[in-house]
């Protein structure tokens, strides 16, 4: 081979390929340093002669991200409905097109019959309030720490006490407790019963001058079986302070497969003065902190928080608005549609998807399985759901393909769990598995 014919001597020059008109589209959808982060990354492979200098724009196409973001969409085969780090609720179209008008400028703040300034979010605390009628008030801040954070600033800094159990000293996740959070904010904790029981006489014993506030928390991530007695909502009444009631999941009226997950209507009518909840876990929206206040003295202390200084610094932004009116005045979300589908049509499409892989000679079986709801609630309980098992050497390179998919080990085997996906991925899944069967 002479030098002028050794590919490695011809590799493209970066303007050239620049100028591609494919190349230039991607410039103007991704910016120019990624792109040209992806033409170096690509002449490198012609010196190193693994290919060719006229497969330069193929490869550089090849290696370019969707968006401008690291972000990769990834599907859910875990059976776990809500994945923190998947981003917990996946949301619904009808969010998502509210996101893309959003995103623009748009009359968030704005009253465009009068040219005036506008009620800022009026539209997602309407549709909070027609979602839970038993509300007389609502305000959306950051994420559900932010809401209990508000709260306990408002009410309790200073070093007034918040009454709370010592069964519900809930760690999140991820390092953060919410008693850490609480204390954070200036309060004084006043726990009261045991690990695991607790009684109506140890609230009121504690509760004096100095209380603030009475707090319950769910404890959405555990369960404490065996010589246990916790408190209910309704139990806690008559104690001449505010109570307030964290649920943790968002779910706003009670559902039948999930009883012990407490909800916002049931706490308000059994007389939480305020409930606080997350936005992207039973819910099924975007991230957001709710803040639903009892008609009278809930609604007034809503009023309250939402004029506190600190309020603006937890304020969501228009997409979060846009996103959550839209989930709750939208068609079912779809992490109700998988908490709500059949087993049936999961062990169907399990069977099926087994079935089209194995005519490609993928060694998959459609299995029974368990799926859970997730760190966003629901502990314990465990929603009967179909996957298609795998050999384990699949997960890897599943989790490597575009899109990525996450299943779940079990046994050794990759199970790919279907309860978390919606019916119209499974192509989409198949074709995934089908690309790494190698
Ligand atoms: C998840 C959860 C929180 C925290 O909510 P974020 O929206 O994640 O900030 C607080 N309390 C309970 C009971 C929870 O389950």
């Amino acid at each position: 081979m002479t030098l002028a014919s050794d590919p490695r001597r011809r590799v493209p020059r970066t303007d050239a390929v620049l100028a591609e008109p494919q190349i230039a589209i991607a410039v103007a959808q991704l910016g120019r340093p990624l792109v040209k982060e992806a033409v170096g990354a690509a002449q490198d492979r012609v010196r190193s002669g693994e290919i060719a200098p006229e497969a330069v724009v193929d490869a550089v196409l090849d290696a370019l991200p969707d968006i401008a973001a690291t972000l990769r969409p990834v599907l859910n085969a875990t059976g776990v409905l809500l994945h923190t780090n998947l981003g917990r609720a996946p949301l619904s179209p009808a969010a998502r097109r509210a996101l893309d008008v959003a995103a623009g400028t748009c009359d968030v703040e704005l009253d465009l019959a009068t040219g005036g300034r506008g009620p800022r979010g009026r539209g997602a605390v309407d549709a909070l309030l027609a979602a839970v009628p038993s509300a007389g008030a609502a305000h959306l801040v950051n994420n559900g720490a932010a809401a209990l954070a508000l709260v306990a600033t408002a009410l309790a800094c200073g070093g007034r006490e918040i009454v709370i159990a010592r069964g519900e000293l809930v760690e999140i996740g991820d390092g953060f407790r919410i008693p850490d959070l609480l204390t954070a904010t200036g309060a004084r904790l006043r726990e009261v019963g045991t690990t695991n029981r607790v009684t109506p006489a140890d609230y009121a014993d504690a509760v004096g001058p100095d209380t603030a506030f009475v707090l319950k928390v769910h404890p959405s991530n555990f369960v404490v079986t065996g010589f246990t007695r916790s408190v209910e909502v309704r139990e806690l009444g008559g104690l001449g302070v505010p109570l307030v009631v964290d649920i943790g999941s968002g779910l706003l009226a009670p559902h039948p497969l999930l009883p012990d997950e407490p909800d916002a209507t049931t706490a308000l009518t059994h007389g939480a003065t305020l409930v606080t909840a997350s936005g992207d876990k039973l819910l099924g929206g975007p991230q957001a902190g709710l803040l639903l206040g009892a008609p009278g003295d809930g609604a007034e202390l809503v009023g309250r928080l939402r004029r506190h200084p600190l309020a603006r610094a937890l304020r969501v932004d228009k997409l979060t608005l846009a996103a959550m009116e839209a989930t709750l005045r939208g068609p079912a979300t779809p992490v109700r549609e998988g908490l709500d589908v059949a087993p049936a049509a999961l062990h169907a499409r399990a069977s099926r998807l087994a079935e089209l892989l194995r005519r490609s000679g993928v060694p998959a079986e459609a299995v029974e399985t368990d799926a859970t709801v997730g760190g966003g609630g629901a502990p314990g309980v465990a929603l009967p759901s179909a996957a298609v098992a795998l050999p384990e050497s699949f997960a890897a390179a599943l989790r490597a393909g575009e899109p990525a998919v996450l299943g779940r080990l079990e046994r050794g085997r990759c199970l790919l769990d279907l309860r978390a996906l919606p019916a119209e991925a499974d192509d989409t899944l198949a074709a995934a598995v089908l690309t790494c069967r190698s």
